[in-house]
């Protein structure tokens, strides 16, 4: 029986048969797997506290036919204050919810687990507006994946977006790209929406920046960055 150690964040579980568990869990190594934790609803079994959502251990995994299962952990983070802060949880909620819609089985997760946990620790410890948190952790998330929208420059015109006097852009969801002020007035704006530059810089400064430093920015008001997270979230999901 081999066994392979990883470190690894329950992002659903589901009761199984009597007292079991099957748990998925974002890893470092194995991507995303379904573990099966047997005895797991027991309250005496080891595997008590590190088969629950959100928690995050060190497992050793072995597999059997074509299941994983788990043969031991020892928790790292449970995230204590985040699962009994209803608000905040909500917030984990939809986050597990497209992790989970939007990567396989066996998928390499190693990126998306970072940025799953550096967001989850910022929501925890920082008082940022949770709006900032949950959509620039969407922007990266489809960073990760591939789907940032083409930056930089007009998409019509070719002009710097960022040299311009512009005091807004205006975000493409149907080609995924930007748009100038002055473009807007010539071409069709039935599939864009307005947004202020200072929210489109801080769209790009998610985009580049590294996963620590994501949240490291402040807007005057954070509606047109939660429009773009929404719009852009629902136009990639759309695509996929
Ligand atoms: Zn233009």
């Amino acid at each position: 029986m081999k066994l392979v150690k990883v470190k690894g964040i329950v992002i659903r579980e589901v009761a199984y048969k009597d007292n079991d568990k099957i748990i998925t869990i974002l890893t470092d190594t194995l991507g995303k797997v379904s573990a099966i934790a047997k005895g797991a609803k027991k309250t005496n079994s080891q595997f008590l506290a590190s088969s629950q959502y959100l928690v995050y251990s060190e497992f050793v995994l072995y597999q059997n036919t074509s299941y994983y299962y788990l043969n031991s952990a020892s928790v790292i983070n449970t995230f204590y204050n985040l699962r009994i802060d209803f608000d905040k949880l909500q917030i984990v909620f939809e986050m597990t919810k497209l992790i989970n819609s939007v990567t396989d089985e066996n998928q390499d997760c190693d990126k998306i687990l970072k940025l799953f946990l550096n967001t989850i620790y910022a929501l925890d410890k920082y008082e940022k507006d949770t709006k900032l948190i949950i959509n620039a952790f969407k922007i990266k998330l489809f960073t990760v994946l591939g789907f940032a929208p083409r930056q930089d420059k007009c998409a019509n015109c070719s002009k710097s977006l960022l040299d311009s006097d512009n005091k807004s852009v205006y975000y493409d969801y149907i080609n995924n790209n930007f748009i100038c002020e002055e473009c807007c007035t010539s071409v069709d704006l039935k599939s864009k929406i307005q947004i202020s530059i200072a929210t489109y810089n801080a769209i790009l400064f998610v985009i580049r920046s590294d996963f620590k430093k994501i949240f490291s920015f402040e807007l005057k008001s954070y509606k047109d960055f939660e429009l773009f997270g929404q719009v852009f979230t629902d136009s990639v999901l759309s695509g996929l």
